[in-house]
């Protein structure tokens, strides 16, 4: 790469994209700037916007919601499950006749019920777009999460599990979908040798060639970082499992988790117990982590539709996340 000095444009694109799409089984694969424009565009290309609703859970990270706001839709926030998953039972209450969409996000890596999912949109008509930001690596009945919907879009920024300094990329079987993709985040410039002219308004959202070389190292290295990462998962159960006042989240028994992060949720203690604890592990230098604060109770989204949030906002206070790094 730093040969031929392609920077921007160049092969490695198209070479990071053919081996992803080969690792995670789709026909195609298209590398952009962030899992955040990845959102966007999915959503755009599906033609969610102005006023629509989109079902998703209010336990993520800002992007997933985030993105169904920057194109004037509203999320719709749906409770979660006691695998911090949105509940699928839960959907159906939600959907009104502005539903378009739903956007389940496999968090922390542990995959999402995916096939209650996909008969609940093919009922009412509505697509799937899967934030899969988190969850390179894991599968639900050994499929990869981010295939199941219309659109899977995942993340390769610096905290996730393989980076290409900052990039996404969107995951997808539809020809048109596809093209479609490239089209609009490259401009829609209309391709031509020398003629300049677009026919949209257009992203400029591709992933540069340089993050893309990063790519297909950390590709190399994948196999290495899963191993490592389920490794730590054996070594946390092990060491946690005879606590009565702590669940570690465990991958269920038709899903691989790639580990992203380990999970436990607190037994019954007081709320104060889930501060007190990452505040003391904090001085041992011992970095655990709470959960994102809750995207319906942030400015922007306070006013969007929600059912109740009974099991969310009872996790929030319970959740740690704890030190996950491959190399740890
Ligand atoms: C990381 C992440 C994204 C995308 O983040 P970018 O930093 O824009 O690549 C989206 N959704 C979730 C749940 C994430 O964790």
């Amino acid at each position: 790469m730093l040969s031929h000095g392609q920077f921007v444009f160049g092969p490695e694109v198209a070479e990071f994209e053919k081996e992803f799409a080969a690792f995670c089984g789709t026909r195609f694969a298209i590398g952009l700037n962030s899992g955040l424009d990845a959102l966007v565009l999915a959503l755009r290309a599906l033609g969610i916007g102005h006023g629509d609703e989109v079902i998703t859970p209010p336990n993520s990270y800002i992007a997933s919601s985030g993105a169904i706001g920057l194109l004037g839709a509203s999320p719709v926030f749906v409770d979660v499950g006691d695998d911090y998953n949105i509940d699928p039972t839960l959907i159906e209450n939600a959907i009104t006749p502005k539903t378009k969409a739903i956007m389940p996000v496999h968090i922390y890596g542990q995959p999402v019920d995916m096939e209650k999912l996909l008969s609940i949109a093919s009922e009412y008509k509505l697509t799937i777009t899967e934030d899969a930001s988190e969850s390179l690596g894991s599968f639900l009945n050994y499929k990869h999460t981010g295939t199941f919907g219309e659109i899977g879009c995942l993340s390769f920024n610096g905290n996730k599990i393989i980076t290409t300094g900052g990039g996404g990329a969107i995951l997808t079987n539809a020809d048109t979908l596809a093209e479609q993709i490239r089209h609009m985040s490259t401009t829609a410039k209309i391709a031509h040798p020398w003629e300049l002219s677009h026919d949209e308004i257009g992203y400029n959202y591709r992933m540069p060639n340089i993050n893309a070389a990063l790519g297909c190292a950390q590709l190399e290295l994948f196999p290495k970082l899963i191993e490592n990462k389920r490794n730590l998962h054996m070594k946390y159960k092990k060491e946690l499992e005879g606590i009565p006042w702590l669940r570690l989240i465990s991958e269920k028994k038709e899903s691989i988790s790639n580990y992203w992060l380990n999970t436990i949720i607190l037994g019954n203690n007081e709320d104060s117990f889930q501060k007190k604890l990452i505040e003391t592990c904090h001085k041992e230098k011992i970095f655990l982590r709470p959960s994102w604060k809750p995207l319906h109770l942030l400015p922007m989204f306070q006013s969007c539709p929600k059912s109740e949030l009974n099991t969310a906002s009872f996790l929030q206070n319970k959740i740690v996340n704890l030190p996950s790094s491959a190399f740890l």
